[in-house]
């Protein structure tokens, strides 16, 4: 997809495509792990009840699941009696035996009802017949057997059901067999399973951990953002003061750190004509569904005919419309296509270049109502966006720069795990009918070797996964996790050959003949929206002081007038440096004032009394750690100032 940065995250797909022999081949121990208990858990429903037919069984994020229809409706209080099943089964370690068979064998053993089953039974193994269909001609098919249950698997698996580690079933919904809704609706059983004892209850911490942690909760208690379903409309949040306050932040933070990489600013509109995506390749099929429907006006001929240089060009008094067409307008989805008329508006030589262009820009996109999600999944998205464009030879220098400008963010906000997931294309897929990327092999195999060499010579933490570029070039999704250990997919970083020659971008080089320059996509800090939803959970809303949304808050000891005067000239003081400083002077006792902050999250308290006044100090208190001490009033304003300025933890 000409997709640029900040994709939404993919949804578990309802029913995932069907694996390949090489996707198989890359499972990882815990997906081995997590497969095998799918069978173990088919396993002890076939011996509670020897009639269920099975479907498929894959490993999916945190778990697995096994389709099954079955006419009793599998609920959790079955649950205690299939996993002490399961217990016997991996008790009694039996061998995951892989045998390969012909396609006339599997067929005939489906027929007796022996595929996904522990022994011949009377109804044919119907789902395996289907899936056995889809096996392509040539591939080898193969059984799994634990025990008397024989599956149609191609594997892979762990050696024993001895192997399993620590699992546990977790849910039960519903799905089409295949994913189509003609097929019959089976019962899907979710369960997760971890290496050890220990794992799994980490997982299920982390899980409690982050429903505490919801970001949509948090933001509602701080006052950060609303969604006003009913004025506004789902997926476009507003943001509060108090989370606009964050928003600020962050703005500033990037706008500091892009100025010093060599970044200049520019300011897009939100609206443009078709014509733009339709030169991106965004339209009219590609990113058309992501796209809101667009507007159609007609010219405005009068007004266009006013205009000077359309009066010139005219030379005539004609009323007949010059345009009889209406023109059709699109909300942007990116902020691309915008850059790109940036860069075509004046002449470029090489001696400009890299030119990288940002923008806080705000994209919308349609989201199907079913699929948005608090701050993580939206229809306006603010991104933290640049395009860098430069000649192929700077391309690792400037590659480079960007995933140091990560790290330094990733130290910033303290993210300690993260991975860059860089998807190459497919050979097979540059022709024919089920093209997925662009037909230039040499510049394909150019950009992938430049990003790999990058990312090696750099020592960053990467991954390669074939057949996920871009349509128009290779590209980097990053993936973060919380401090309590919750992934996600923050920003995408893109290389594009392809869509600069499309609007026909081109700079003067040394020798004077004229060059199609690369173009970087990047947003390290993602959206906004993504990014402080990411933030409230990693924070769990306490954050640093200065992100929080109200940093400092002054506390007085009663409401004496001389006191309530030295609180308003701190405050005063501090508002006057840009430090988000509020009073709290009235006659209520200070442990419900202390009260009160701590619960609005208040980085630090400063808590006055008349002592305090008298000595031209102050008592600070810092949220959630509790009284520190009195200090000098001088010296706690000149320590906030400097905390905020470093960007402290
Ligand atoms: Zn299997
Ligand atoms: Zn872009």
């Amino acid at each position: 997809m000409p997709d640029e940065t900040q994709e939404q995250p993919t949804r578990p797909q309802p029913d995932p495509e069907r694996k390949t022999l090489d996707d198989r081949a890359r499972m990882t121990e815990l997906e081995r792990i997590r497969h095998s208990c799918a069978h173990v858990m088919a396993t002890a429903i076939l011996r509670l009840w020897p009639e269920a037919q099975f479907a498929s069984g894959p490993p999916v994020e945190n778990g697995f699941y096994y389709d099954v229809e079955l006419s009793h409706r599998i609920s959790p209080e079955d649950f205690p009696r299939i996993e002490e099943e399961m217990k016997k089964e991996i008790k009694a370690n039996h061998v995951f035996e892989k045998k390969i068979v012909t396609r006339e064998q599997a067929m005939q053993d489906a027929r007796r009802g022996r595929l996904g089953a522990l022994s011949e039974r009377p109804a044919p193994s119907k789902f395996k017949i289907g899936n056995l269909e889809d096996i392509p001609q040539g591939e080898p098919i193969s059984y799994y057997q634990n025990g008397d249950f024989i599956d149609l698997c191609a594997g892979p698996h762990v050696m024993r059901t001895g192997n399993l580690g620590a699992f546990k079933l977790t849910h039960v919904a519903s799905a089409y067999y295949k994913g189509d809704e003609r097929n019959p609706q089976l019962q899907r059983i979710y369960g997760t399973a971890f290496k050890n004892k220990t794992e799994l209850e980490a997982h299920f911490h982390m899980l409690e951990e982050a429903k505490r942690r919801d970001h949509r909760k948090i933001g509602a208690e701080m006052g950060l953002f609303v969604i006003d379903t009913e004025y506004v409309w789902s997926g476009l949040p507003l943001w509060l003061p108090k989370g606009a306050a964050i928003v600020e932040e962050l703005e500033k933070l990037a706008k500091e750190t892009e100025f010093a990489a060599g970044y200049v600013r520019v300011k897009t509109p939100h609206i443009a004509k078709e014509k733009l995506y339709l030169t991106s390749g965004h339209l009219p099929v590609l990113y058309k569904e992501s796209m809101f429907p667009p507007m159609e006006l007609a010219e405005d001929v009068e007004s266009s005919k006013r205009e000077p240089s359309n009066r010139e060009n005219s030379g005539t008094e004609s009323t007949i419309p010059r345009f009889s067409d209406s023109t059709k307008y699109y909300l942007k989805a990116m902020n691309c296509p915008h850059h790109h008329r940036i860069f075509a508006a004046q002449p470029r030589s090489y001696r400009e270049l890299p030119l990288r262009l940002a923008e806080y820009g705000t994209n919308y996109r349609y989201e199907q109502s079913g699929e948005l999600f608090g701050l993580m999944r939206v229809r306006s998205l603010n991104m933290n966006d640049a395009h860098i464009y430069c000649q192929p030879e700077k391309f690792a220098e400037e590659f480079n720069a960007v995933n140091e400008m990560y790290l330094k963010y990733f130290k910033t906000f303290g993210i300690e795990k993260y991975v860059m997931r860089f998807s190459t294309h497919d050979p097979a897929r540059l022709t024919g009918d089920n093209a997925k990327f662009v037909n230039e092999p040499e510049l394909w195999k150019q950009t992938e070797d430049m990003v790999r060499d990058t990312l090696k010579n750099s020592g960053i933490n990467y991954v390669e996964v074939p057949n996920e570029a871009a349509f128009y070039g290779p590209k980097i999704d990053v993936q973060v996790w919380s401090v309590i250990g919750r992934e996600f997919t923050l920003a995408t970083n893109q290389v594009d050959f392809a869509v600069p020659k499309r609007f026909g971008l081109v700079y003067k080089d040394r020798d004077n003949t004229e060059k199609t320059p690369l173009c970087i996509h990047r947003a390290p800090l993602g959206t906004h929206e993504r990014f402080i939803g990411f933030l409230i959970e990693h924070y769990a809303g306490n954050f640093p002081l200065w992100l929080a949304p109200e940093q400092v808050r002054v506390l007085t000891i009663g409401d004496d007038a001389a006191l309530v005067d030295y609180a308003k000239s701190i405050v005063q003081e501090l508002r006057s440096n840009m430090v988000r400083a509020e009073g709290d002077y009235g006659t209520d006792k200070i442990n419900g004032k202390i009260q009160h902050a701590e619960h609005a999250k208040v980085h630090t308290m400063l808590v006055i009394g008349p002592r305090d006044r008298e000595a031209g100090a102050v008592s600070v208190r810092l949220h959630g750690k509790g009284n520190v001490g009195a200090k000098p009033k001088a010296e706690v304003v000149a320590d906030i100032l400097q905390a905020i300025k470093e960007r402290r933890a």
